[in-house]
């Protein structure tokens, strides 16, 4: 397919590489986009309840979203794509995988590759996450915050999370529609991608800001951008290549071959930087 190959050649060539993910990356793994067909949850749009007002309003409410969405995801496991990104992240020093997602899809696939390649250490695939995670845990009050993998118990207000600190009512450690996304994490993002030769953007819906101008950014500075999304989104006019295809098919084919670190065979790794 034409769209693959150009999209080959493109990272061939690239000696620096931001991948931009979204919800559509997790997809085939099972997690719930926002905006698909299962966007819903209880008749709730998620718009209405990932806000710092639907908090304040209803704490057990969101925390009872929130419980539902750890349990789903974490039964979920890392696909074609969150492995193949992961590879190449650690094959290649250069490139950085910036996602807008929370499920730790790709610092699963990240470990469980630097892990079957003899090594401990993923850092390298390690993702810079714009919108935190579902399994980090914060204070509403103080600086406080845990990773934290346990079930919620949202029956009452009473058995909410409280903070480890100062006993003030938790929260999840995500980023909600209508805050500020941490400044370090957004500033790496931004100064990787000004600098990339190529952004990679992966099932992401491309609405939701500052996120989707990580992409923008290594347009402006005159890099390229490929789109994975079988939808057309704000970003495709951007992008020098577009592929209709699903993630876990269409990742895999443009960054790399097979599944073990042997087989992975994209030119790059053969004549890129340091070899
Ligand atoms: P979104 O739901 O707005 O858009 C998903 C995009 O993925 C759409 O453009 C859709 O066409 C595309 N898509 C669907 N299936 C795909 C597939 N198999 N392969 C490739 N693309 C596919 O998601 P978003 O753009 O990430 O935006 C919104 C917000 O939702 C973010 O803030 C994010 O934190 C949050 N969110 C995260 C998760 C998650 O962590 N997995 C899930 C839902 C929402
Ligand atoms: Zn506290």
């Amino acid at each position: 397919m034409k769209a693959i190959a150009q999209a080959r050649a493109l990272l061939s060539a690239a000696r620096r590489v931001v991948v931009l993910s979204g919800a559509g990356v997790s997809a085939e793994s099972g997690v719930p986009t926002f905006r698909g067909p299962d966007g819903l949850w209880r008749s709730h749009r998620a718009e209405d309840l990932a806000t710092p007002q639907a908090f304040a309003r209803d704490p057990r409410l969101v925390w009872e979203w929130y419980a539902w969405r750890r349990d789903v995801v974490a039964r979920c496991e890392p696909n074609a794509a969150h492995f193949a990104l992961a590879r190449h992240a650690l094959a290649h020093e250069h490139t950085v995988i910036v996602t807008q997602n929370v499920d730790g899809l790709h610092a699963e696939a990240a470990r469980r590759e630097a892990h079957a390649a003899g090594s401990a250490d993923a850092s390298r695939a390690m993702p810079l996450e714009l919108h935190g995670s579902l399994f980090v845990t914060r204070c509403t009050t103080c600086a406080w915050r845990r990773d934290d993998r346990d079930a919620v118990d949202a029956t009452s207000h009473e058995t909410l999370p409280r903070c480890g600190w100062c006993g003030a009512l938790a929260r999840p450690g995500v980023v909600w529609f209508g805050e500020v996304l941490d400044e370090t994490v957004l500033g790496r993002a931004f100064a990787e991608a000004a600098v990339a030769d190529v952004c990679l953007v992966v099932g992401t819906s491309a609405v939701v800001h500052p996120a989707a101008s990580v992409a923008l950014a290594t347009c402006r500075a005159g890099g390229r951008v490929i789109e994975v999304n079988p939808d057309d989104t704000p970003l495709t006019r951007h992008a020098a290549v577009t592929i209709r295809e699903r993630a876990a098919t269409a990742v895999p084919a443009i960054v790399s071959i097979g599944r073990s670190g042997s087989e992975v065979t994209i030119d790059r790794m053969r004549v890129g930087p340091g070899s």
